[in-house]
């Protein structure tokens, strides 16, 4: 039963990626869609996950429960411009960085003299 369960978690999990995929044209990490990004050349590593763009995704999955997320997003009550796929690794390194503190970089960058 659990074996099932954990399939079909799986499966509708995947169902999720596609829909994401396809609104970013393609199923890959899209670690480039960070704003403000100035370079970025660590390869991608790990399995494809969910990411919220502008953060929030830890609270989401914890509120919603993962599968309601999931759903929400097949069901095409999402906005996908907030969400794309990245790898593990991308992932990880983008958990505690937001796009405000990209942005804030981005103008402490420019106050710079060349
Ligand atoms: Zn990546």
């Amino acid at each position: 039963m659990l074996e099932k369960g954990k399939r079909y978690h799986k499966r509708k999990r995947e169902e999720a990626m596609l829909m994401i995929a396809n609104f970013r044209g393609g199923m890959r990490c899209h670690y480039e869609l960070t704003p403000y990004l100035p370079t970025f050349e660590e390869p991608c590593e790990g399995k494809l996950e969910i990411d919220h763009i502008n953060g929030g995704g830890t609270k989401d999955f914890k509120e919603k429960t993962a599968y309601h997320v999931y759903r929400e997003i097949r069901l095409g009550e999402r906005n996908l411009d907030e969400l794309r796929l990245l790898c593990a690794k991308h992932n990880q390194w983008f958990q505690h960085v937001t796009v405000k503190d990209y942005r804030e970089l981005d103008e402490l960058r420019k106050t710079v003299k060349r």
